[in-house]
């Protein structure tokens, strides 16, 4: 009889949401982790630190609220990093408590150490003091996330050459930053920075950013940093990046030269699968140490599944968990519903964005009709309020049967606000629900309404000229 039901490597939001699952389930589980990454990356270097850090920039900087008050509006003239970390560490702290309290309350043994595999049903968990402990059990499901990757041509130092680890450990505010990756990450810290009055330039290889996002929220966003002092450096690729006592020098091929106060590089993440000696448990892992899984996130190994960033797009918090949670119940023999196309993507930039479902860019690929509908926070009541101008909410409606195909939103509240569109998706609503619905007011949520209006006004005329 293995010691456990279910063990899970990794105990960011995959590997919790597995391990609480299958322990709901009357399982027997365990998780192993490093004692100083309980919670994963997600609450201890990512997601909680990074959104807790936006939260202190935008009250600080008062950004937000100079529609308002004026463009010269600030809580705070001289912000410091003790000013804007001063929230992080008790957020995470919390945060830390709370999933400790969870495992415990389920009855999920926690593993303190690295594990790696000795068999495909045995893992070796070395703790702190070197000792291994051999853990047997009847499903693995490996969660183990990933690490920022690290070209061996750039001299990282922790200090003005970081990357999305290290950026938490400044000591100053940098008066200038080059960013090196137009990713999500990248991106979302481009803003802060610039948020916080640093001249942020972008390097970014590819000659566009978020390509999987709506292009003409792509294009808002641009405008909003461009307005903040964000350069961008598209097609350009880092030649080297150089040390002065003074700052840092970043060569671009082209020739460019752009001295900063610091470099943060942000160029992709690395699967953390080098040290779980794979293949003593038949499996392997490629060149960016991602696990391949299929539609139940089993590897190919039956009894062993790979949830989260280490397997790959779309790398986030909110589809590790549903990954975690899905693993579980199919190595319990219960059933769960595919979680299919419908997961919002959230981006934290300033200002936010968010959507689900289709592009317009995708839809003309798949040569499917539709209709948009949009709203501007402007025109809205509570966008006066607020003082949020720029705000909009785009519906992308099926002509065919007036189906919800896509929803995009940017400005204030996105990441929230996406959450209607993704009810009324979920349940196969078309447009006309969101016309006939009755939203408070005065409200961002009413953006719906009017949106909807928009794409059922033209719907009409176009069924009016065609008959
Ligand atoms: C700066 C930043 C901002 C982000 N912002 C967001 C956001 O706003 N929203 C969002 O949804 N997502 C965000 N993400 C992504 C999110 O953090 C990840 O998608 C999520 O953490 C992945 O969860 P995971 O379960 O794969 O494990 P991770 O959180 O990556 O944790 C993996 C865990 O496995 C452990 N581990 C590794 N190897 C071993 C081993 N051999 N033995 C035992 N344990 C091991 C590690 O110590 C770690 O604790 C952000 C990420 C970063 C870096």
């Amino acid at each position: 009889m293995p010691d456990f039901d279910l063990l899970v490597i990794g105990s960011g939001p995959g590997g919790q949401r597995a391990a609480v699952a299958a322990a709901k389930l009357g399982r027997r589980v365990a998780v192993a982790d490093r004692p100083d990454m309980i919670g994963g990356v997600c609450i201890n270097t990512g997601t909680i630190p990074s959104k807790t850090l936006r939260e202190a920039v935008l009250y600080l900087t008062g950004l937000t609220q100079r529609d308002l008050y004026g463009q010269s509006y600030r809580l705070k003239e001289e912000i410091t990093v003790a000013d804007l970390t001063a929230r992080t560490q008790h957020v995470v702290s919390r945060e830390v408590d709370v999933i400790r309290s969870q495992l415990t309350r389920n009855h999920i043994a926690l593993l303190a150490g690295t594990g790696r595999f000795t068999d495909d049903h045995t893992v070796a968990v070395r703790d702190v003091t070197g000792q291994d402990r051999l853990v047997t059990a009847e499903h693995i499901v490996i969660a183990t996330g990933t690490r920022p990757a690290r070209p061996d041509s750039v001299e990282f130092d922790d200090r003005t050459i970081v990357d999305s680890d290290s950026v938490l450990n400044l000591e100053t505010v940098p008066r200038s930053m080059v960013i090196v990756g137009a990713g999500v990450i990248g991106i979302e810290y481009a803003s802060m920075f610039a948020a916080l009055g640093s001249k942020v330039t972008v390097v970014e290889q590819r000659d566009a950013m978020l390509d999987f996002c709506d292009l003409e929220i792509v294009e808002a966003l641009k405008y909003h940093l461009r307005e903040l002092a964000v350069t961008f450096r598209f097609g350009e690729t880092v030649a080297a990046v150089e040390r002065h006592p003074r700052g840092t020098l970043t060569v671009l091929e082209s020739g460019k030269r752009i001295p900063a106060d610091t470099v943060m590089y942000s160029a992709g993440r690395q699967g953390l699968t080098d040290e779980l000696d794979l293949d003593k448990a038949g499996l392997s892992a490629d060149r960016r140490g991602r696990i391949a899984v299929d539609e139940h996130y089993r590897t190919t190994v039956p009894h062993i599944y790979a949830v989260g960033d280490v397997i790959g797009f779309p790398a986030l918090a909110a589809t590790s968990m549903e990954q975690g949670r899905a693993a579980a119940y199919h190595a319990c023999g219960e059933a769960v519903n595919p979680m299919g196309h419908m997961q919002p993507i959230g981006i934290y930039t300033i200002p936010e964005t968010s959507f689900i479902g289709r592009t317009e860019d995708q839809l003309t690929e798949e040569r499917v009709p539709f209709e948009v509908g949009i709203s501007r926070y402007r025109e809205l009541a509570r966008g006066q309020i607020i003082g949020d101008s720029h705000g909009m909410l785009k519906l992308l409606v099926s002509t065919e049967d007036r189906r919800l195909l896509g929803v995009h939103v940017f400005g204030t509240g996105a990441t929230e606000l996406i959450h209607i569109g993704q009810a009324v998706m979920g349940c196969g609503g078309t447009v006309d629900y969101l016309v006939d619905a009755v939203f408070n007011y005065p409200t961002l949520a009413e953006s719906y309404k009017v949106a909807a209006l928009d794409a059922t006004n033209k719907l009409r005329q176009i069924g009016n000229l065609s008959g």
